[in-house]
Formats: structure tokens, sequence, C-alpha cells
């Protein structure tokens, strides 16, 4: 019980910074902003998968990722099903990977 309330205060922060920034934000950027070092990067990408239901759910705003990118050969990974990082380029073999970036931003602006 302690837990979820304890995850609730942590989406509703994240939901903020992603709400209040002009630019959209990686995961890293998020942790920075937060101070939330102790969060693994899979925990994050696990609660914007939480927040993008969430809002979407309210209706007025909706969660939109900037996909994450091959920074050898540009490749972009577009066809991603939820939010992470990819390991290794399908295309290239190459790990040096530009993370996703996230914004929240009002539907009328889509
Ligand atoms: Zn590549």
């Amino acid at each position: 019980m302690k837990l979820m309330s304890l995850n609730e205060t942590v989406r509703e922060r994240i939901i903020k910074v992603l709400r209040d920034s002009l630019e959209p934000l990686t995961v890293e950027d998020i942790v920075a902003i937060l101070g939330l070092t102790d969060l693994k990067p899979r925990d994050m990408y696990e609660h914007l998968k939480h927040i993008a239901k969430s809002v979407r759910a309210k209706g007025h705003e909706v969660l939109v990722m900037i996909p994450p990118s091959c920074r050898s050969c540009g490749f972009t990974f577009t066809n991603l099903d939820k939010p992470k990082k990819p390991s290794k380029c399908p295309k290239c073999k190459s790990e040096r990977i530009a993370p996703p970036a996230f914004k929240i931003i009002s539907r009328d602006q889509v």
C-alpha cells in the first residue's frame, strides 16, 4: 500500500516535469531533474508506459515520444510498441543509440 502511493507520487512528479518542459526529455534528463538517481532506466520506462495510459485516459493531453535513433547510421526506431531504449541498431549493429525523448502536450497541439 505504501509502495503504491510512493509510485503515484513519482509518476505525478514525472508528469509535471514532462508537462512543464519546453524540450522533450530523455529518461536521463528526468532522473537528473527529479534527483531520482536510484531509479533504474527500466523502471522509468515502466512509469512512462503507465503515464502514457493515464494522460490519454484523462482526455485532453497526450504523451509523445521522439523515437530513439542510431547515432552511427541514422536509423530511427519508429515501430516501438512501448517506451524503451533499444540496445542495438538492426541495420548496422551499432550500440550507439540515442535514447527516446518524451513530452506531454495538449491534444490541440497534435
Ligand atoms: Zn545503425
